[in-house]
Parts: structure tokens; C-alpha cells; sequence
């Protein structure tokens, strides 16, 4: 899944641009998940990876759509973050590399793990 930064500008939006492939963040309760409790799954915006599922979809207060998993390890790759001075760690798409957000140790159970994502990251795909 290796595209050009143009190949990628001709598929995404601006904002989806800047936050997958730029690693740009959208403003907290600006994303259009955040509060979305329907049944299905959340697939990458940039390739379709499916990621999450809104079983594991919990509410964070954090201002970006939160799940405690996602649907398997493999659907995601993480890397060590520490731009803004800040220890964190990075979620990407482990298909596209795209940035979809990062995960922190202060989730809920059963894994303790929040994964704070982007909505221009993630589509919603509604359960049938
Ligand atoms: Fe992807």
C-alpha cells in the first residue's frame, strides 16, 4: 500500500490529508464519532482496514471517539511518539501507515487501554 504524498491528495479530503498522512490532530469534539453509539465496525479512511468495532467503543470525555481495542493486533502498528514533548505512543494503519491517533494506559477494562482516535481517521461502517 505504498502511495505518493499526490496520489494521496487526489484521494483524501484536506483534513483527512493532514491527520492521516501528516499526523495532524482534529479539534476534541469536532469529530463526527464522538459521540456515535450505533452497532457496526470503523474502518481506515485512507484503505478500508477495518480497525474497530463499536463493541470495544467506550466514552472517554476526551473529545475524540476512544475503544479499549481494536479488533485485532495485527489490524494496527505502533511507534513510539515524542513530538510536543510528550511521551506517547502512536496508532497507525498497519496496512496504509496512516495516522489514526495514540493509545494510553488509562482505558477501562479489560485491557486498561485507550485508544484515542481521529473521526477523519475512521469511517463508520453500520452493522446489517
Ligand atoms: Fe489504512
Amino acid at each position: 500500500m505504498e502511495k505518493s504524498e499526490n496520489e494521496w491528495k487526489k484521494i483524501l479530503t484536506p483534513e483527512e490529508f493532514l491527520v492521516l498522512r501528516k499526523k495532524g490532530t482534529e479539534p476534541p469534539f469536532t469529530g463526527k464519532y464522538v459521540h456515535q453509539t450505533a452497532e457496526g465496525t470503523y474502518v481506515c479512511t485512507g484503505c478500508g482496514n477495518l480497525l474497530f468495532s463499536s463493541e470495544t467503543k467506550f466514552d472517554s470525555g476526551s473529545g475524540w471517539p476512544s475503544f479499549f481495542t481494536p479488533v485485532s493486533p495485527d489490524a494496527v502498528v505502533l511507534k513510539p511518539d515524542k513530538s510536543l514533548f510528550m511521551k506517547r505512543t502512536e496508532v497507525l494503519c498497519a496496512r496504509c501507515r496512516g495516522h489514526l491517533g495514540h493509545v494510553f494506559d488509562d482505558g477501562p477494562a479489560p485491557t486498561g487501554q485507550r485508544y484515542c482516535m481521529n473521526s477523519v481517521s475512521l469511517r463508520f461502517v453500520k452493522k446489517e
